[in-house]
Parts: C-alpha cells; structure tokens; sequence
C-alpha cells in the first residue's frame, strides 16, 4: 500500500513475486513478517535485502500505515540476519532508498544490509 497514493503498490513488481514464490531468490532467513535474500547484484561481500510481508512501497508507507507487530518484527529480523551473519562486531550498513531522487529501483520498501568489509565513506 502506498499511504501517500504516489506511486500505488505494484502487485507485480519483482520483490512481490519472490513473496508469492513466483521467481526464485537466496533465501538468507524468513519471519511471519519479513523476508531476507541475498541481493542479485551485491555490492559487499554480505549484501542482504530485507523487505515486509505487506504491501508498502517505502519505508514512509511502511512506517506510517503497518501494525506495530510488523513492523517490529521486520527490525528484528534486520538485526538477527546482521547477528547470525557474524556482522555485529566489526559493524555493518543499513540503507533504504525512497522514491525518484534516492533511485529507489524496486517500489516494494527494502532495507539493504552490506557488511563483511570496510565501507566506504556515505556520499549523496
Ligand atoms: P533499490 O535501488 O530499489 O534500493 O534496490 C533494489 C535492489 O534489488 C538492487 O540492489 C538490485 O540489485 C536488487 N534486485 C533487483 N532485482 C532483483 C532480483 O530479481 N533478485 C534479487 N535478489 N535482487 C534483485
């Protein structure tokens, strides 16, 4: 669901479809509320995405229009990937693109987790 109406959720944009099952995916961990893969592309060398079981296409709508059930649940499920992936120690990044200017490519809300190396400085 797209809380602003801009744009509607897409039911057949490509993270739905790894929801349904209808494509595949690098299954990292599954919760009744989130679901974590490897990403396609991967960036780092540990490149996860996690994205809810619900309808949002940002993290705007998420945050403004899922339970507090759900959206807890997604956090936790973000931190035990980091925690089970060994990235705790020598830290990890959590990035989440919204809308045109951020370049957000797949309008279902996803947070990215990159670890497993020294970052590079955040440039805009
Ligand atoms: P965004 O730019 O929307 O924040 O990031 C979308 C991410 O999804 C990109 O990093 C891209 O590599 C990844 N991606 C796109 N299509 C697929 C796919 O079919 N499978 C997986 N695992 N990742 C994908």
């Amino acid at each position: 669901m797209s809380v602003s109406g801009k744009p509607p959720y897409d039911p057949a944009n490509i993270f739905a479809r790894i929801l349904r099952g209808e494509i595949p995916c690098q299954r990292v961990d599954e919760s009744e509320h989130a679901l974590a893969f490897h990403d396609i592309a991967p960036q780092a060398p540990v490149h996860v995405l996690v994205i809810p079981k619900g309808d949002w296409v940002s993290a705007a709508d998420f945050h403004a229009g899922a339970s507090n059930a759900a959206i807890a649940g997604f956090w936790r499920l973000v931190a035990k990937v980091a925690r089970d992936l060994g990235l705790e120690d020598r830290g990890y990044r959590l990035l989440s693109n919204m809308g045109e200017d951020a370049g957000q490519e797949v309008a279902h809300f996803h947070v990215h987790l990159f670890g497993g190396r020294r970052l590079g400085r955040m440039v805009p």
